[in-house]
């Protein structure tokens, strides 16, 4: 079927936050050859053009975007070598994949390696983009290989696993080489008859006393992530969100002391895991709470979410500035009493992000 331009598409629908203004053009891809023909599309009209994916984690500018949406939706699932690689089980799957339901099918098959990725949404091409993790797990331990059109030299490639350039929350697709490459297909490595990873606390604590198969582990990410608000459900004020706002402070490790004396508290108390041998991760929603912020707190028509200080959500008609207003309420406190600027996680559509008065 041909591929079709719309024009002036709304598009807070394909997001999860319900927020922005309009594509100028909008496309959707069903197949390679239609993504090779929407960069032809906005080259020759000179348009800048976005990848969406399921759109889980974006906030959207209420101007909209000027250039061409490209929605990559492709399909498939294909087993492409089980028993091969070192005992693994090689799983291509199509960027338009939805990602819950392909943790799901790993699952269902007994291949460990994505069972504590339950609940995210969003589609499979988008898993790359920031190495999405939760619960113990980050796609980076799983993915051998990511098929994408690169845009530069208008044609097709495979990257390895290190060429991907993962860590915590990034890769090249969203730091060196952004809007280089529109992913096509993944290739997750999955483990046949694998264990359960239960490194996190929450699950430890969760399997004090049952036994963790993949599909209890499974269960317990999704039970702990709907008490958080963290799971899309229709009718739950706390869904609309582009779920955690900002990532977890990767700090130098002297600075536990300085947040520990701003609060007088001993160095213990502050929550923080090591992160190489001289930084450590901070947890974003403890500053946050810590910096006087309570769940349900609300500026306007956005709040943070009623369940988890890290979610900021819609409350039924935000606009972006709205987001933005109480984005720019919890950096500056959380900088004024611990020195420390959280960066948020969603990607910003729409040019250059004006300060909040002149969005
Ligand atoms: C309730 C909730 C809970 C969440 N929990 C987690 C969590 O636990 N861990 C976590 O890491 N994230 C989490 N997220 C964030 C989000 O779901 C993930 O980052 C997800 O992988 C984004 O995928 P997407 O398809 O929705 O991408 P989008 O939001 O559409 O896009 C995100 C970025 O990826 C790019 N992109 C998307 N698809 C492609 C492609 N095919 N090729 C190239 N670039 C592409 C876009 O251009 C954009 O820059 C959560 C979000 C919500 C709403």
């Amino acid at each position: 079927m041909q591929m079709e331009f719309d024009e002036n598409v709304p598009l807070a629908p394909y997001t999860t936050l319900r927020v922005g203004g309009p594509a100028r053009w909008f496309a959707e891809a069903a197949s390679e050859p239609d993504v090779a023909m929407a960069v032809a599309f906005a080259r020759d009209r000179r348009l800048p053009l976005f990848v969406l994916g399921g759109g889980s984690n974006l906030l959207v500018s209420d101007g909209g975007f000027p250039g061409l949406v490209l929605r990559v939706g492709l399909r498939g699932i294909d087993a492409t070598g089980e028993g091969h690689l070192g005992g693994k089980a090689a799983y291509s799957v199509g960027a338009g994949e939805p990602w819950d339901a392909f943790v799901a099918y790993a699952v269902e098959r007994k291949q460990a390696g994505l069972e504590c990725l339950s609940g995210i949404p969003g589609l499979a091409g988008g898993t790359p983009v920031q190495n999405v993790g939760a619960y113990g797990q980050e796609v980076s331990q799983t993915i051998h290989q990511v098929r994408a059109y690169d845009r530069r030299a208008l044609a097709y490639v495979l990257l390895s696993n290190a060429e991907c350039g993962f860590a915590y929350r990034s890769s090249i697709f969203n730091t060196t080489e952004r809007d280089r490459y529109i992913v096509t297909r993944v290739e997750y490595l999955l483990t046949p008859d694998g264990a359960p990873t239960v490194s996190y606390q929450d699950l430890k604590l969760y399997f004090k006393d049952s036994e963790a198969t993949l599909s209890t582990v499974r269960q317990a990410v999704l039970e702990i992530r709907a008490r958080k608000g963290m799971v899309i459900s229709q009718g739950d004020r706390d869904s609309l969100s582009a779920g955690s706002f900002f990532k977890n402070p990767v700090e130098p490790s002297a600075t536990l002391s300085r947040i520990a004396a701003a609060l007088q508290l001993p160095e213990e108390s502050v929550p923080h895991y090591p992160a190489g041998k001289t930084h450590m991760k901070l947890m974003a929603a403890w500053l946050i709470e810590q910096a006087g912020f309570r769940k349900g707190y609300r500026l306007g028509a956005a709040a943070i979410s009623s369940r988890h200080t890290l979610a900021i959500v819609n409350c039924g008609e935000a606009r972006a500035r709205d987001i933005i207003a109480l984005r720019d309420q919890i950096v500056e406190a959380v900088d004024r009493r611990f020195g420390i600027r959280l960066q948020p996680e969603p990607v910003w559509v729409g040019g250059p992000l004006p300060p909040p008065e002149r969005i």
